[in-house]
């Protein structure tokens, strides 16, 4: 794109004090493209990321349109393909890869990545993804949900705290995941995927405050500084 076209089409954001040259060149890999990975994605084109790599092996289900952005003519689609459509028509300079296969499948994929967003429904998946994130050295900008509660935070290679560097609860379903099963409602997923995008945008700014929110309904965000944990199997192994 040419340089008065990226201003004028970024003004806004450029105004904000947003770097747009270092936002286009960013390829930013979203694991995971359901109630959190279709809005993360979303803004990622609509912000003017260079390219974006969508993972997912899923279909798009009647239920998943309450609260993930798909359209009722998508049914039965590869999640990854109606959002390469979709997304090409918000912002048709960013180029859009897709893998209709579990991560773990397509694990070169990610190579190119320069920060990865984990929007993952299940604990085992994210946990080989924030070990692939520490063995390569990439960022990661976690998020997770359920019902009325969810959590965000960012891996930063040798600066932060990893995702297991604070266990994981006994219980698999007790926290930290959204199965199937889990009740999921539009507004949380809304809220934690563009703090996921505000994490991204604090990062690229060398401005995170804080490596970890978590976000309840009913008690607002708490925001903090999660130590890197010097026993931590996976960062300290
Ligand atoms: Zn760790």
């Amino acid at each position: 794109m040419k340089l008065t076209e990226l201003k004028n089409r970024f003004s806004r954001q450029i105004k904000a004090g947003f770097n747009q040259a270092k936002i286009s060149k960013q390829r930013c890999a979203v694991v995971g493209v359901g109630g959190l990975g279709t809005i993360v994605s979303e803004k990622l084109a609509m912000l003017g990321v260079k390219e974006l790599i969508l993972i997912d092996m899923d279909m798009v289900d009647k239920s998943n349109l309450n609260r993930q952005f798909f359209y009722e003519k998508d049914l039965g689609r590869y999640k990854v393909d109606a959002t390469k459509e979709k997304l090409e028509q918000f912002n048709s300079n960013v180029w859009i890869t897709k893998q209709p296969k579990p991560v773990q499948d397509v694990e070169s994929a990610l190579k190119p990545a320069t920060i990865i967003f984990d929007c993952l429904d299940n604990i085992e998946t994210r946990q080989w993804l924030n070990k692939y994130c520490v063995k390569n050295k990439k960022v990661l900008v976690h998020g997770g949900c359920s019902d009325v509660i969810g959590e965000i935070q960012i891996y930063i290679p040798g600066k932060t705290s990893c995702l297991e560097c604070l266990p994981y609860p006994e219980d698999p379903n007790e926290n930290r995941s959204c199965a199937d099963f889990d009740a999921a409602i539009c507004t949380t997923n809304g809220i934690v995927a563009n703090k996921q995008i505000d994490m991204f945008i604090d990062w690229l700014h060398n401005k995170i405050k804080f490596n970890w929110i978590s976000y309840s309904r009913n008690n607002g965000m708490r925001y903090r500084n999660m130590k890197i944990n010097t026993g931590c199997k996976i960062c300290h192994g």
